[in-house]
């Protein structure tokens, strides 16, 4: 402004307008190179970007191939896998189809020296022995005792299991020391969750043995509370038996054994045989005829004795024997008779039986003349056997023995004079008393009594067998009621079968051991070969 002073307006004026059209030129050139520095960057930044896009396209082919490759790397894993898988698939199959092949082989040989063992036990007359070891019940833990819950839960704990179907295995530990596993070998074990069913699919066979002309006698051996009567009987309620019960699965051998007796004899020709039942109870060393009647045809029990016949047979004379037609009379009968059964309760079992008891089913067959002498299997046996039943029926004598055994059992027309013969096969089936010691037991005063009396009949049972096994000349059958009236199941002609049963918990372990010590020795024992009566063959009875 200093250089406007003193100059006219229109100088100004020019020098205002040359100076505009200065900064208008200079304004357009700043133009001109900002606008060329732009663009020269924007190419640049183009030219950039091109190249930062080409990288990246390149960049991204090249990761997709590599994705790719490892797509493709793990398609064929995959299929390797799947390969291999289908391989081990196939191995796998192979293998199960051989270990079932094996399976089969093992069962099959199995049963073959099932079948050898038996024909063994056969022929030595050896005892068979089963062990039934049931499972823990909620009794198991009742107390009884006061003791704290730590050893409550111990002694509850499971200590004895069926190692397979024929090995009993123990856990035997005791305070301090290192738990010791004990075995015992049995002709077959179940274990706790095998069923009335499956106990009785193996007594079957002795059955049919029966029917074919042995005695049979099953007895089951164990302490109170093992299932001794569950397993004979089936389960109680109240006490009292639920034989009639709907569920037949739970009845046990006693009852099943009839069943299987009856349908046998329904598929031979009728009237050839019949059926009676004797149940008798030992109590104290007194035997009691359960089914035994009083004027007014109550049953009530009374006192019997057992004598040896002059053939050197026990026998208890003015024994009640009943005629039964089939199952249900039987059980009903029976069912009478064990409602006279003695039974107090103890700490180990609130239904605990005091008595043994013995029911047994005598099976009568006839026999008819034509047949004998021709087919019998053991011809000095039946000889002796001839003396021993054979006789001459005359009409008048066969339709006294039809009348007495039944109204209703439909007799074989014969001519009058036809010689027939009777043979007696015996079934014995036997509930001992429970095997344990007094202390287990809790009991005092009579109770007491009854159990020092049950203690003495099964050490005589155990020294009976003993004697036998030693092959003593003296066995002492006489020294217990229970001896004498078992004598000819347990030393004589019979198949015996000890069903051993065994509470599985630590609180019964010594019981336990005792019992399978009784089965092991009772397997030991060998009577001689079991004797047949005498049949005639199945196709020539009449
Ligand atoms: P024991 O006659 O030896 O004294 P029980 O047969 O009376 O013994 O059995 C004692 C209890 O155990 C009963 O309540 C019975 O029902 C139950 N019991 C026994 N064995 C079995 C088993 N295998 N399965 C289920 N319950 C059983
Ligand atoms: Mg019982």
């Amino acid at each position: 402004y200093q250089g406007l002073a003193g100059r006219s307006t229109n100088e100004v004026l020019q020098l205002y307008a040359a100076r505009g059209g200065q900064q208008k030129l200079q304004r357009s050139s700043l133009v001109t190179q900002l606008h060329r520095a732009i663009k020269k960057r924007l190419k640049q930044d183009l030219k950039s970007l091109h190249s930062f896009a080409l990288e990246l396209s390149k960049e991204f082919r090249r990761q997709s191939k590599t994705c790719l490759y490892q797509v493709l790397a793990a398609v064929q894993g995959v299929q390797l896998q799947n390969e291999a898988m289908q391989m081990f698939q196939i191995k796998a199959f192979d293998l199960e189809q051989s270990l079932q092949e094996v399976t089969e082989r093992y069962e099959k040989e199995k049963q073959k020296r099932r079948a050898l063992h038996n024909s063994l036990v056969e022929l030595r007359g050896n005892i068979r022995v089963h062990c039934r070891i049931r499972p823990l019940l909620p009794f198991d833990d009742a107390a009884g005792h006061s003791i704290s819950q730590d050893r409550q839960r111990n002694l509850s704990e499971k200590v004895a299991y069926a190692a397979d179907d024929e090995t009993v295995l123990v856990k035997c530990s005791r305070p301090g020391h290192a738990s010791i596993n004990k075995t015992f070998q049995f002709e077959r074990v179940y274990n706790d969750s095998e069923s009335q069913d499956a106990v009785f699919a193996d007594v079957a066979p002795l059955l049919t043995s029966l029917l074919d002309g042995y005695n049979v006698c099953i007895m089951a051996y164990g302490q109170t509370g093992s299932g001794k009567t569950y397993t004979m009987l089936g389960p109680q309620v109240e006490g009292n038996f639920a034989f009639a019960i709907e569920d037949e699965s739970e009845l046990g051998i006693i009852p099943r054994a009839t069943q299987e007796v009856f349908r046998l004899i329904s598929e031979k020709p009728p009237g050839s045989y019949w059926v009676e039942v004797s149940v008798v109870e030992v109590y104290n060393n007194e035997i009691f005829d359960l089914l035994a009647k009083d004027s007014y045809g109550k049953v009530f029990s009374i006192k019997r004795d057992v004598v040896t016949t002059r053939e050197g047979k026990s026998d208890v004379p003015l024994l009640t024997h009943e005629t039964v037609e089939n199952a249900s009379e039987f059980l009903h009968l029976v069912k009478k008779g064990l409602q006279l059964r003695v039974r107090h309760p103890t700490l180990v079992h609130a239904h605990s039986s005091r008595s043994h008891l013995v029911v047994t089913l005598t099976i009568t067959t006839l026999v008819f003349g034509d047949n004998f002498g021709t087919s019998w299997e053991d011809e000095q046996a039946s000889q002796r056997l001839n003396k021993d039943v054979s006789c001459t029926f005359p009409q008048k004598t066969r339709d006294s023995i039809s009348a007495s055994s039944s109204g209703t059992s439909s007799p074989v027309q014969f001519e009058a004079t036809e010689k027939i013969k009777q043979v007696k096969t015996r079934l014995q089936l036997v509930d001992l008393a429970g095997s344990e010691c007094v202390g287990m037991s809790g009991v005092t005063g009579a109770a007491l009594r009854e159990t020092s009396f049950i203690n003495r009949s099964l050490s005589a049972l155990a020294d009976v067998l003993g004697a036998i096994a030693e092959q003593r000349s003296h066995v002492p059958y006489r020294n217990s009621k229970l001896t004498h009236l078992l004598q000819d199941s347990v030393g004589g002609d019979a198949k015996l079968l000890v069903m051993l049963c065994i509470s599985p918990g630590q609180k019964y372990l010594t019981e336990s051991m005792q019992s399978l010590g009784f089965g092991t020795r009772a397997r030991q024992v060998q009577r001689g070969q079991v004797k047949k009566k005498n049949f005639p063959m199945p196709s020539k009875a009449k």
